[in-house]
C-alpha cells in the first residue's frame, strides 16, 4: 500500500490536536528502514504527547508513538533485511521523530533492535519502553549487588506499566517483592497474581531525616515525595533504581542516607541506551516473561482510533498494566 493510517499530531494557535489521517509513504521522514508496523504502545509520555499535557513533542506535525515492533519491508542498511522482526524504543521517537503510532515508520537502523527469537510482535509491545525500563532498572540493581537474599524490594507504581513488569521480572528472578500502590482496594490481586508477596499504600511525607531500614533494593516510577521517603528506608547499601516522575519531579531528600547509610540512587534512562545494552535487555525479557505474565499486563488492546480517548485514562492513572497498540485494527 502506498497510503497507510497514522495517527497525526497538528499544532494551531489554540490548542494540538491527535487526528488519524491518511499518509503517503514520500510524506514519510527519511531513514534506512521503512516497517510494515504491526503494534505500537501507549506509555505515560504518549500519554503526555498525545494529550499535551507536557511539551514532549518538539516538532509539528509529528506521528506519536515512542515504540513500534514491527516488519522491514524495504531496507538500505546491511544489518536488516526485508522481512526481519524488529523493535524500536525511545531515541527521541514519537517526540522529535515521527514514531510507531501508524501503520508504517521510516527509521534509522541504529534505533533497531532485532525482535529476539521466541518473542511475538505483539508481546514485544506488551513490553514495550516500560518493559525495557523494568528490565534496565533490574539489571541495574544486580550490578549492585541487590540479589534475593539481600531483603525485601519495594516496587512504586506498582499497578502501572513500569511496576507491573518490574513486579513480575524480579518475583520471577527469585526476589521478594512489595508493590505499594494507590489502588489496593482494586489492583492487589492483579499484584500478588504479578509476583509480588504483599501490597501497601502509598508513600507519605516526612519531616525524618531517616526511618527505620526496610527495603535491600527499589524500583521508583513515582518521584517527588515517594522517592524521598524511599531514600529514608532504604537498608544501609541498598539502591533505588530511579525510573519515573509519575508523582512529580522534585526530590525534596536530605544527603542523609546517601552519606550514613551509603544508599545508592540509580538513574535509569531508557531512551539513549546503547545498543548492547538493549540487545542484552531484550533477551533477558524474553527469557523471563512467560506467556502468562505478558497476558496478565496486558490490560487491553485498542486500534489508533481509539489512542487519544485511552491517552486521557493513562493520564489519569486509570491504566492497570500495559495497552498494546494494533496499527491494522
Ligand atoms: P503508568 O501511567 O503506566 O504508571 C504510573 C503509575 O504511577 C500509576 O499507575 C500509579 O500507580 C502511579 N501514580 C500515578 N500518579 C501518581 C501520584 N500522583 N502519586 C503516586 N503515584 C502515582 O506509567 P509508566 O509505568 O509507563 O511510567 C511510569 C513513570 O516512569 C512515568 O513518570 C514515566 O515518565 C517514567 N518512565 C521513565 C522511563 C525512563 O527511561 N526513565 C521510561 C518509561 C517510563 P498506582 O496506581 O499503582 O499507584
Amino acid at each position: 500500500m502506498s497510503t497507510f493510517k497514522a495517527l497525526l499530531l497538528e499544532k494551531n494557535e489554540q490548542s494540538v490536536t491527535a487526528t488519524l489521517k491518511e499518509l503517503a509513504v514520500n510524506d514519510l521522514p527519511e531513514g534506512e528502514v521503512l516497517i510494515s508496523v504491526a503494534y505500537s504502545t501507549l506509555n505515560y509520555k504518549d500519554g503526555l504527547a498525545v494529550t499535551n499535557r507536557a511539551p514532549v513533542v518538539r516538532q509539528f506535525p509529528l506521528v506519536p508513538g515512542i515504540d513500534l515492533a514491527g516488519i522491514v519491508e524495504e531496507s538500505t542498511s546491511a544489518a536488516y533485511q526485508p522481512g526481519d522482526g524488529v523493535i524500536l524504543t525511545g531515541w527521541g521517537v514519537g517526540e522529535m521523530y515521527w514514531g510507531g503510532l501508524a501503520q508504517k515508520a521510516r527509521v534509522h537502523s541504529d534505533w533497531l533492535v532485532p525482535l529476539p527469537d521466541g518473542l511475538s510482535l505483539q508481546n514485544a509491545m506488551a513490553l514495550g519502553t516500560a518493559g525495557f525500563t523494568a528490565m534496565l532498572a533490574v539489571l541495574a540493581l544486580e550490578a549492585h549487588d541487590i540479589t534475593p537474599d539481600s531483603g525485601e524490594v519495594v516496587v512504586t507504581g506498582a499497578a502501572g506499566g513500569v511496576g507491573s513488569v518490574a513486579i513480575a521480572l524480579l518475583a520471577k528472578l527469585g526476589y521478594t517483592v512489595v508493590a505499594s500502590t494507590g489502588r489496593v482496594d482494586t489492583a492487589t490481586d492483579y499484584l500478588m497474581k504479578l509476583g509480588a508477596s504483599r501490597v501497601m499504600g502509598r508513600f507519605t511525607p516526612s519531616k525524618r531525616a531517616l526511618e527505620k531500614e526496610l527495603w535491600a533494593g527499589a524500583v521508583d516510577t513515582v518521584g517527588g515525595e515517594t522517592l524521598a521517603a524511599l531514600t529514608r528506608q532504604m537498608v544501609r547499601w541498598g539502591s533505588v533504581a530511579v525510573c519515573g516522575m509519575a508523582g512529580g519531579g522534585d526530590l525534596p531528600a536530605t544527603v542523609y542516607p546517601f552519606i550514613l547509610r551509603g544508599v545508592n540512587l540509580l538513574g535509569i534512562d531508557s531512551v539513549m541506551s546503547p545498543f548492547i545494552t538493549r540487545q542484552i535487555a531484550w533477551q533477558r525479557l524474553t527469557e523471563t516473561m512467560t506467556p502468562e505474565l505478558l497476558e496478565l499486563i496486558t490490560e487491553r488492546v485498542i486500534g489508533l482510533v481509539e489512542v487519544p480517548a485511552v491517552s486521557q485514562d493513562i493520564m489519569q492513572g486509570q491504566v492497570r498494566g500495559r495497552v498494546v497498540v494494533d496499527v491494522n485494527r
